[in-house]
């Protein structure tokens, strides 16, 4: 979109093409969040209760991850390669670039139009209607929004959707502002129930998974620099589920000493996805940016090729600039 146009008044345009729209596919990012998945079902959820075809996917992994497939109380979900080649409407939620979206990207360019609804300061902005706010706390938030716009009832089942991103993307309320606290008693009062909801999606993990993080604990080594990183090995990548590995750096992040902790995990023989997670003082997402990824000040991640020595290597050179 050329114009400039404020984040309401995206919103408002974006409630107008949804409401009108008979087919629908709504993507999430790669590797999908509880940001992602609970803002593409809260809005299908809604979309197919109002009569409109919907599909919600994401391009990797093939499924869901298991604490978050129990949202899509409507079966929405598609595998990828299931996924209608070129839908009426496409809806692209908490994705920070379109590479994000993975093999799925290529629908923005097939689709009847485009609505991208995203809360990351390093997207630069791609769809038809760009509803983007790097002052939110989580994409729910808007999500959220353009179904007050489209005058749909938020009953628990959206609600739980909704929830799921904000207690997640905010990790537990830490980062939350006023207007996010209001919105999560709203939602609470919808029908969102956060003792259940937060146990599954932050607070579970099988016993099984103390070996995999004892692992992880004694691999990790604290630089003079204040980084500490972790190494997960492709044997636990595939061991564990993503809820287990994505943990890990959470609880790198409560070690007093450090200013960045990296958790680089072991995706192929090659390849490396790392989240990094910053204290305060270091602005992360300009590391995972200047390494080809993105994210946020506090959290932010990237995946690249190469040795976990050269990872590592690029992590230090890219946090010392
Ligand atoms: P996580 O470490 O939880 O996977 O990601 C932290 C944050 O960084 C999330 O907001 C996520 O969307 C973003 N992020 C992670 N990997 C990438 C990436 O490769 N590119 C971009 N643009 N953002 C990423
Ligand atoms: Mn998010």
């Amino acid at each position: 979109m050329s114009r400039a146009v404020t984040v309401d008044q995206a919103v408002t345009e974006a409630a107008e093409v949804l409401a009108g729209a008979g087919t629908v596919t709504l993507l999430a990012h790669l590797d999908p969040d509880a940001d992602a998945l609970g803002s593409a079902l809260a809005l299908g959820i809604a979309l197919h209760r109002r009569g409109a075809v919907v599909q919600v996917s994401f391009a990797r992994p093939d499924a869901a991850p298991e604490s978050l497939a129990p949202l899509d109380v409507e079966g929405l979900l598609v595998p990828a390669p299931l996924v209608n080649p070129a839908p009426e409407v496409l809806v692209s939620c908490d994705a920070a670039e379109p590479g994000r979206l993975g093999s799925l990207a290529r629908l923005l360019d097939t689709a009847g139009r485009t609505v991208m609804l995203d809360h990351h300061a390093t997207n630069p902005g791609f769809g038809d209607v760009q509803v983007l706010d790097p002052q939110v706390e989580a994409t729910v938030v808007l999500a959220h929004r353009v179904l007050v716009a489209m005058g749909a009832p938020i009953d628990p089942d959206v609600a739980r959707c909704l929830y799921a991103g904000l207690v997640t993307d905010t990790r537990g309320f830490r980062t939350a502002g006023p207007a996010a606290h209001r919105l999560a008693a709203e939602l609470v009062e919808a029908g969102a129930d956060p003792e259940p909801l937060t146990r599954a999606l932050m607070d579970s993990h099988p016993f099984a998974w103390f070996e995999g993080l004892g692992g992880a604990l004694e691999r990790a080594v604290l630089e003079p620099s204040g980084l500490l990183y972790t190494t997960i090995p492709l044997a636990d990548v595939r061991r564990y589920r993503p809820e287990e590995i994505d943990s890990v750096v959470e609880v790198l992040r409560t070690a007093a000493e450090a200013e960045v902790v990296a958790s680089v995990m072991q995706v192929e023989e090659n390849r490396w996805r790392v989240s990094l997670r910053s204290t305060g003082r270091v602005d992360v997402a300009a590391i995972a940016t200047a390494l080809g990824g993105g994210g946020h000040a506090m959290a932010a991640g990237f995946t690249r090729e190469g040795t976990e020595e050269e990872v590592l290597a690029a992590i230090r050179t890219a946090l010392a600039a």
